[in-house]
């Protein structure tokens, strides 16, 4: 991890003391993400796609069964050791023999019914199951979004992220140009939108749009709410886009404008923007040979 990300997570300790378990978890997951491993598992030969498919849809991916089994018990290690009760209730989980595959594309699919069963027969407390393997996948799909930028349609226009299928965490009005980003808060992935749009419901009319300011904070963080769908994104105002690596944390320390939001009557949908299918198959460990050289 880096030293900025590092003493970002620092700094948000400091601000929310009572969050401490909870970036525990999200700082394992950020040195997790810096490992190139993650890169070997990115399927190749992704194609530009001009439709409305996030480039994850469809993939057949190879993983290493045992790296992946490692990873997700280091999560729900982390994560039972923090010290809240109900994150305690996934200690058995560790022990458990997972289904490795089918909880990670669960996970990956942002499948909460599927979740909810496997943390109902590991006795794990739901919300906290479901808030950690939304964890999971991070580390890969920061990794897809890495190889894959490529691929991105430059005229991607949809509210959902064009690598996963997420929601936005949030939006970006980068620089003198103020040109808007949606980011994901999932793969880090970015995509730019040409007009003032509910990403949810695909609202442009601006009578049907509203932007509230936090009282004490000028207009550099601002909550934009569709009055159809009752949708909300918080939104900042940048000299150039976050780092990936730092998407996480943005949206964590700007958690006073989603409660204020909340507060108002409006929500982020639950589960992916897109939903989708994936194939995860065994990817065989490659060993070095040289003695048969
Ligand atoms: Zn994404
Ligand atoms: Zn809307």
């Amino acid at each position: 991890m880096t030293a900025s990300i590092d003493s970002s997570v620092q700094e948000l300790g400091r601000q929310r003391p009572e969050w401490e378990p909870w970036l525990a978890v999200i700082e394992e997951v950020l040195s997790e993400t810096a490992d190139a491993k993650w890169d070997g598992f990115v399927p190749a030969g992704i194609e530009a796609r001009e439709n409305k498919i996030p480039l994850l849809a469809g993939a057949t991916i190879a993983l290493e069964a045992n790296s992946l089994r490692r990873w997700t018990e280091r999560l729900l290690r982390t994560a039972s050791r923090s010290g809240t009760a109900k994150m305690a209730t996934l200690k058995p989980a560790i022990q458990a023999a997972l289904d490795v595959f089918a909880l990670f594309k669960a996970s990956l699919c942002q499948d909460g019914d599927r979740l909810n069963v496997i943390a109902a027969a590991l006795s794990a407390d739901p919300e906290a199951f479901q808030a950690v393997m939304a964890l999971a996948p991070v580390p890969f799909l920061h990794a897809c979004n890495r190889r894959w930028t490529h691929a991105i349609a430059p005229n991607w226009a949809e509210g959902y992220c064009p690598v996963c299928g997420a929601w936005p965490a949030f939006a970006e009005v980068r620089g003198i140009e103020r040109s808007r980003y949606f980011r994901c808060g999932r793969c880090a992935g970015e995509w730019q939108l040409h007009c003032l749009i509910c990403p949810y419901c695909g609202m442009t009319d601006h009578n049907e749009l509203v932007t509230m300011v936090p009282e004490q904070d000028g207009t550099s963080r601002v909550i934009e709410a569709c009055k159809r769908c009752l949708g909300y994104v918080k939104s900042f105002t940048t000299l150039q886009g976050s780092p990936a690596a730092k998407v996480m944390l943005d949206d964590l320390a700007s958690v006073d404008l989603d409660v204020a939001a909340l507060e108002r009557g409006y929500k982020r949908p639950l589960g992916p923007g897109y939903t989708f299918d994936v194939t995860l198959v065994d990817k065989p460990v490659e060993k070095f040979s040289f003695w048969r050289a």
